[in-house]
């Protein structure tokens, strides 16, 4: 399988404070992969660097895809636009008619289990419910790269539960065009992992030469010795 996503030797730093340094991380072609570890280490500015939406200082990104689907920290969806509408409008600025993309969405929203709540905006809603949005957009742009970020936070056990399996079935569904689909999953949470795993990497952090103090430098294979 090739390479996806390449990081090499990244570093970034906030300010004056470095909080990424010296870091490598390579995702191969529809692996799923589970990116562990605790808050602050940079598990999010990792996710935002693959996407483009921060740049790193120094160090190479290299991503060799067209889509990427996203599921940001906190949901992140439009307020002013209907669940519905949440989710067609990346595929409209992916050039789909407003039929087709209406077609797609409903769709996804029923995998999310959420056809009844098309018309309702997101402040309507539960938190679990605009995470189950935030998928469903995500999914309907056929992601090569689909970026988790800690999607299960702030869920209880229950809904945390159906969301995983709601995820899990659509990773295995064909009709979905996920299958295949490179999965990062970020979360300080070893029980959160997805059943279809195949590969956890924890992050770490350490000092090196740019870096006096805890940066993550650090991705390490589990079951790997470092
Ligand atoms: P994680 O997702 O693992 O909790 P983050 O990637 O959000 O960690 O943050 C890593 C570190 O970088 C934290 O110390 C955080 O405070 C800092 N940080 C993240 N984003 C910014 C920013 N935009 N400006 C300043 N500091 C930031
Ligand atoms: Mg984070």
């Amino acid at each position: 399988m090739s390479a996806i996503i390449e990081m090499k030797g990244v570093h970034k730093r906030f300010g004056k404070r470095p909080v990424i340094s010296g870091f490598n991380l390579t995702v191969k072609q529809g692996e799923v992969m589970g990116l562990l570890g605790p808050s602050g280490i940079g598990k999010s500015t990792v996710l935002r660097m693959i996407a483009g939406l921060e740049r790193p200082d120094s160090g190479s990104i290299r991503v060799g895809t067209a889509h990427i689907g996203y599921v940001f920290q906190e949901a992140r969806l439009l307020p002013w636009d209907t669940a519905l509408n949440n989710v067609v409008l990346p595929l409209r600025a992916l050039g789909q008619t407003r039929w087709e993309a209406t077609d797609r969405a409903r769709h996804f929203l029923k995998q999310m289990e959420l056809s009844e709540f098309e018309k309702v905006y997101p402040h309507q809603l539960s938190g679990g419910m605009r995470q189950r949005i935030a998928l469903a957009r995500a999914f309907a742009i056929s992601p090569d790269i689909l970026l988790l970020d800690e999607p299960f936070t702030g869920l209880d056990r229950g809904l945390k539960e159906t969301m995983k399996q709601l995820l899990e079935s659509a990773l295995l569904d064909s009709n979905t065009d996920v299958n295949g689909t490179a999965v990062i999953h970020v979360t300080h949470d070893p029980s959160e992992l997805l059943d279809r795993t195949n590969r956890i990497v924890h992050l770490e952090q350490q000092s090196n030469a740019q870096c006096v103090g805890a940066c993550l430098t650090k991705a390490i294979q589990q079951g790997q010795p470092s």
